[in-house]
């Protein structure tokens, strides 16, 4: 049967290429998954379960349960300062993968251009494309460590598109970005009328600043919408729950795809996550905590072995350069030969080149093992 030519138009991941050969092997470590090694706090796996135990398995509202709705509107107000209104502002969905998609749908029309900071998450292009509109690469520079600059906006043609999406901390550089750094990406979408959709997925994941969410920058709130998470900062990715935040008219629009397509978001879920929010805030120290240390012999063990890689500070990966000049087949021969699975960071657009993400969502133990392999790699 034909497909539409919008879904031929998308390739396949080219990370999915990766775990595929790596799945057909065995003894292997993978450093390219992009989810927790860690399950979600018990806390909120009680809560999922005391819910069942109630016979709680019916839909909830379209936009979530008001009271994940409150609490969700309430940590961000901890967290930044921010004011959402739970009643309008706020949407439960299915994953922050959901949100993205519904944000697509909902705000672009066809042939409208998003502008993709790159390197990114996999799913922004392919979301655009099946909403009708234009992708445009905005490739960042390892030299900016990857962040986003003014100069890179502009240089990329960004002024003439009606929509940014980005993502700090970033998968699958690490990068994050502080208050004063994301000043001038704020500055450029007020001046060329931008709506900005700021992936926050990997908010609490910071081990060197605190995280700034653009929403609080002068004039920003009004044109932005944050997507968020249960998947990353609690490991829940597989109970499926994300959020987002924005003005009433953007997210009644997102709500109109979501009632005729998913009606609402996992109803277990949404007991886990309010519990999540309510109860683990030490269950989410303890897992950052962990990430850093990892992070840290990770990064030490790359300047050993002479591998150039910035000080990722935020998410849970490292994005080292690649020594040799084709980074795809420096992962498959890595792979074959030591059993060690990274991804190329080609495989998440423009910028990655010559790249490669290693994931550091695995315990101590096997990434000294990985480390090593890697080193007799090299050797
Ligand atoms: N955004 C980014 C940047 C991600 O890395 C991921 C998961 N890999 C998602 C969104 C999707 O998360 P969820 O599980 O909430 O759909």
């Amino acid at each position: 049967m034909k497909v539409s030519d919008r879904v031929d138009q998308v390739p396949p991941s080219g990370i999915r290429r990766f775990f595929e050969l790596a799945e057909e092997m065995d003894d292997i470590i993978s450093l390219g998954v992009g989810e927790p090694d860690f399950s979600a706090p018990w806390s909120a796996r009680d809560a999922a379960i005391a819910s069942l135990e109630r016979g709680q398995t019916s839909y909830t509202a379209n936009r979530g349960k008001k009271e994940l709705r409150e609490a969700i509107a309430r940590d961000q107000n901890e967290r930044y300062g921010l004011d959402y209104d739970p009643e309008e502002e706020i949407i439960v969905t299915a994953g922050a993968s959901e949100a993205i998609d519904l944000a697509f749908r909902a705000l672009v029309d066809p042939g409208d251009t998003v502008a993709v900071a790159q390197p990114s998450y996999v799913s922004y292009v392919p979301g655009v494309i099946f909403a009708g509109g234009d992708p445009l690469p905005v490739a960042t520079r390892a030299e900016d460590e990857f962040k986003l600059t003014y100069e890179v906006l502009e240089e990329s043609g960004a002024a003439d598109a009606e929509v940014l999406v980005y993502c700090y901390p970033n998968n699958p550089t690490g990068a994050t970005m502080t208050g004063d750094e994301l000043q001038e990406v704020a500055e450029f979408c007020r001046e060329h009328d931008l709506i900005v959709l700021s992936d926050e997925i990997y908010s609490e994941l910071t081990y060197e600043h605190e995280h700034t969410s653009i929403a609080t920058l002068p004039g920003m709130r009004e044109r932005t919408i944050v997507f968020n998470g249960f998947s990353k900062a609690y490991a829940m990715t597989g109970l499926r729950l994300g959020y987002a935040m924005g003005p009433p008219e953007a997210i009644a629009g997102m709500n109109r795809v979501h009632q005729y397509t998913m009606l609402s978001a996992p109803t277990t879920a949404q007991h886990a996550a309010l519990d999540a929010l309510e109860n683990c805030d030490e269950d989410v120290r303890e897992m950052t905590t962990q990430y850093d240390r990892r992070r840290k012999f990770v990064l030490s063990r790359f300047e050993e072995m002479g591998l150039s890689c910035f000080d990722a500070a935020g998410a849970f990966y490292a994005f080292p350069e690649c020594p040799w000049d084709d980074a795809d087949e420096f992962a498959e021969e890595l792979l074959h030969e030591e059993k060690v699975a990274v991804v190329p960071g080609n495989a998440f657009g423009e910028g990655g080149d010559g790249h490669l993400r290693v994931s550091y969502a695995t315990g101590l133990g096997e990434l000294k093992e990985a480390m090593s392999r890697i080193e007799a790699f090299l050797d």
